[in-house]
């Protein structure tokens, strides 16, 4: 019988809700937010599609650490996988981050002749919602602050990584970073029993693996109708007026993330995997397609684990070390979009950073990005940290907040596409740390990407 690939079906999925979304947004104007069009589309969407992708993330991330680390022949083969997957995402934040330094600096999309951008200006503050949207943002990134550790960002990143209890940290999706560490710790503690429980609680956990990714394959299933949904639900909701008066901040968001993804990204697959940037692509497509109508590294982790395993012929040992890490911890379009945003909003409020403050931004970029939930417009409470952090006895720290909230306004379509680089990132480096352990079925097949089934598990 014919049947449609699942990339044509989802493609086919966004092309009608953005048709859908326009046809909404045109008839409705600004009360298309409320119609129950958009509500209906966002159940489907939200509730239906990304809420069972985010159901199976915690047994998800928890059974393939454990299983894949357990598959590492010793702590030996742990610690040479774990310096080059870290060597890996410090390599490629770094890139990403002056990718997206030098775009902003050239590009200067809150200036016009060496001045703040006075449209922008006067679209910021005629829009008093702006205000408001700020504001609750940086209450979240206050929330954060107060609990700061002495030791600053990476204190606070330890404290949030080390649960006080165990269950909780498993029943809350926000908490990734306590997940994967506890995760470790309960890989490691396995490595180091011996007898027949060790034996049980492998098997057991190794069936769980595979019952996820089972599930994961069901609700793919549902891909194109929660795709329909979401992208009918956003371009609904995003009035053309917005997008205009930020067009210039956009566009240079956009080229910084394309010259990632197109040009940064795939040198390194090249020179440091050899392989066929083009085959990788293809190989990824469900998981770079679900990024961008999802907006989640999160929810799109079971789909991105599938295709690395299935067409690109990574296997399950490296993948499911390098992945589930990745998603919380190696995020570039995210770092690449703060620094961005952060300068943007120096620009418009003109304030001038010089060499030491661009700095400071780049570092607290790298290490918010790490803490980052992989959840829709998560960056923006970082991007509220590293104003209030660069800014504090600055006179541009208040009136941020409604630059903050414009931000906010256009978020949407840019988290879809740096969402989209920070997942494709994480399966650069899986495939080539998995090159570099000497897997030979990684991008090998002539057709890779129609889920030939090929797994070089050991
Ligand atoms: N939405 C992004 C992700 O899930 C995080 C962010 O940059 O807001 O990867």
């Amino acid at each position: 019988m014919f049947k449609l690939k699942v990339h044509w079906q989802i493609i086919i999925a966004l092309v009608l809700g953005v048709a859908a979304g326009s046809a909404l947004q045109s008839m409705l104007g600004e009360g298309a937010s409320e119609s129950s069009w958009v509500e209906i589309c966002e159940f489907f969407g939200k509730t239906v599609f990304i809420g069972l992708l985010k159901m199976i993330i915690v047994p998800l991330i928890f059974s393939s650490i454990v299983t894949g680390i357990a598959g590492l022949s010793g702590v030996k083969g742990f610690g040479r996988l774990g310096i080059k997957t870290l060597g890996y995402y410090v390599l490629s934040s770094v890139l990403a981050i002056t990718i997206g330094l030098t775009v902003v600096n050239v590009m200067k999309p809150g200036l016009v002749d060496g001045k703040p951008n006075p449209e922008v200006k006067e679209f910021i503050n005629n829009n008093k919602n702006f205000d408001k949207k700020g504001e609750s943002v940086s209450k979240d990134a206050t929330g954060l602050r107060e609990e700061k550790h002495a030791l600053g960002v990476v204190g606070d990143l330890a404290e949030r990584m080390i649960p006080t209890n165990v269950f909780k940290a498993a029943s809350d999706n926000g908490a990734m970073l306590s997940l994967i560490f506890i995760s470790l710790l309960t890989a490691f503690g396995l490595m180091a029993i011996e007898g027949p429980g060790k034996e049980a609680v492998v098997s057991v956990i190794g069936g769980v693996n595979k019952l996820m990714i089972k599930v994961t394959g069901w609700i793919m299933c549902l891909a194109p109708i929660g795709v329909f949904g979401l992208m009918t639900a956003t371009i609904a909701q995003t009035g053309p007026s917005f997008l205009l008066a930020m067009a210039t901040y956009m566009v240079t968001v956009l080229i910084a993330l394309g010259l990632h993804f197109f040009v940064a990204l795939p040198l390194l697959l090249v020179l440091l995997g050899r392989v066929n940037p083009w085959r990788h692509y293809r190989a990824m497509r469900d998981a770079l397609l679900t990024s961008f109508s999802t907006a989640s590294s999160s929810a799109t982790l079971p789909v991105t684990m599938r295709c690395l395993q299935d067409n690109a012929g990574v296997s399950k040992r490296t993948s499911s070390f390098v992945l589930p890490l990745g998603a919380t911890v190696n995020m570039d379009g995210t770092a690449l979009y703060e620094c961005i945003a952060v300068l943007f909003v120096a620009q418009v409020m003109g304030a001038s950073l010089d060499f030491a403050g661009q700095l400071s931004v780049v570092v607290l970029a790298l290490l918010t990005s790490v803490g980052v939930a992989g959840v829709p417009s998560a960056s923006l409470v970082a991007i509220v940290i590293i104003i209030q952090n660069v800014a504090e006895d600055q006179p541009w720290g208040g009136g941020a907040m409604a630059a903050v909230g414009a931000i906010y306004a256009v978020d949407r379509i840019l988290d879809m596409c740096r969402t989209s680089v920070n997942i494709f990132s994480d399966s650069c480096g899986a495939v080539i740390i998995a090159k570099s352990e000497g897997e030979q079925g990684v991008l090998t097949d002539a057709d890779s990407g129609t889920a030939s089934g090929i797994e070089a598990e050991e």
